[in-house]
């Protein structure tokens, strides 16, 4: 395959100022990514100051519900609440290794924006963060969290005000200061090389989710379940199981209230192959070639587009998509607590919901795994809101 194209999806459509910034990248990973120093420094990092290895729980009174095996791969333990911190930590460390002063990056709720910061306080580097004049608003306590651990924000008016214009912006912004500065992006998503560099970043997932079910069921998992939209917590649990055919793979999107719903984010049923921020990818799109916003309830699963790397193994057929619709989602994350005393973030609750609703994937003798990409405390007035609404 091409560097940087996965199938027809990927590549770099950008401006010619970008290029340079990105083969800079590009030549960077490539050197010191695999060094023992640098392997070294971040499984520290990740080990000390994240909390890895996170837990593999086996989750029995679920499983007792559902009538088969479900382990739950514990991200919501990794310190700040999800998975977003693994790759922050890599990137910040491979920018401080590139002599950059300054990190910047864009976000939607919040939860990047924090595991930014967070990784660049530790790597001594300097944080901004472009966010979208709406979600400022939407997010105001984790905007006051941000500024706490002294990142600066920076409101981003253009467009709609939401997260695919703050993204617009954070390419703008970095093609003007690239020489001092890193980009951190959030997901799977990007020109290449970011979809590879943060695949490979977040597939410590997958690396410890390997061992752990061979330690205690002495064999592979029949079926990884994860949900996801630019791919990453996803791709970080799947990447080494790509080759092991009998393992089956799950991507689940936000459906929505329904599919015809506005806030449905199901792009792999409404989307179609698109260029989004300099990568061809499935992207919810109009009949222009304009973007669709979603409005899920989960914020995480709002990015328009569905990485390169996701886009293609979804179409090769290799890992199927599915989608949770919103009244699912709340009724996974009401069994969740109730079973297992564990609040999911409603991103998390989709893949719960895909394996409470579909039981015609599942044999009672499988064993599956939830990637439990994060923990519900920042929903927790959208989950009260939709239960006292609906009651
Ligand atoms: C951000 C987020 C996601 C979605 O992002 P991906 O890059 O697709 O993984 C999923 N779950 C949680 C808890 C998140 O914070």
């Amino acid at each position: 395959m091409q560097k940087g194209r996965f199938g027809r999806y990927g590549g770099m459509y950008v401006s010619e100022i970008l290029v340079q910034a990105l083969l800079e990248l590009e030549a960077a990973f490539e050197r010191i990514y695999p060094t023992e120093e640098f392997q070294r420094e971040f499984h520290e990092l990740l080990r000390d100051y994240g909390g890895r290895p996170t837990p593999l729980y086996y989750a029995r009174n679920f499983s007792r519900r559902v009538g088969f095996k479900v382990y739950l791969k514990r991200e919501d333990l990794l310190c700040g609440g999800s998975h977003k911190l693994n790759n922050a930590l890599g990137q910040a460390l491979l920018a401080k290794k590139m002599g950059k002063k300054r990190l910047i990056t864009e976000t939607a709720a919040g939860q990047h924006g924090l595991a930014t910061v967070m990784a660049g306080n530790i790597c001594g580097l300097k944080t901004e963060i472009f966010m979208g004049i709406k979600d400022i608003e939407r997010q105001a306590s984790n905007v006051e969290r941000m500024k706490l651990l002294g990142a600066k924000i920076k409101p981003v008016k253009s467009g709609a005000g939401v997260l695919k214009d703050a993204v617009s912006e954070t390419l703008r912004e970095w093609a003007a200061c690239s020489r001092t500065t890193h980009y951190l992006v959030g997901s799977t998503v990007g020109p290449h090389p970011f979809p590879t560099i943060v695949a490979a970043f977040q597939s410590v997932i997958g690396q410890e989710l390997k061992k752990q079910i061979l330690e205690k069921e002495g064999r592979l998992p029949d079926a990884i379940v994860a949900c996801g939209s630019g791919g990453s917590n996803a791709l970080g649990a799947f990447r080494p199981f790509l080759e092991e055919r009998d393992v089956r793979l799950y991507f689940i999107e936000g459906g929505g209230e329904s599919l015809g719903a506005e806030n449905s984010a199901a792009a792999f049923k409404l989307g179609s192959p698109g260029v989004l921020h300099g990568s061809l990818m499935v992207v919810m799109q109009d009949e222009w070639g304009q973007i669709r916003p979603s409005r899920t309830r989960a914020a995480g699963l709002n990015y328009p587009g569905r990485g390169p790397e996701i886009s293609y193994l979804c179409e090769t057929g290799r890992v199927k998509p599915g989608h949770a619709l919103d009244d699912e989602v709340f009724e996974a994350v009401r069994l969740m607590c109730r079973t297992e005393g564990l609040i999911p973030a409603l991103e998390t609750a989709h893949a719960v919901a895909y394996v409470l609703n579909h039981p015609e994937e599942f044999k009672p003798d499988d064993v599956v795994v939830i990637n439990y990409s994060g923990r519900g405390d920042k929903d927790i007035e959208t989950i009260l809101r939709y239960f006292h609404g609906s009651a």
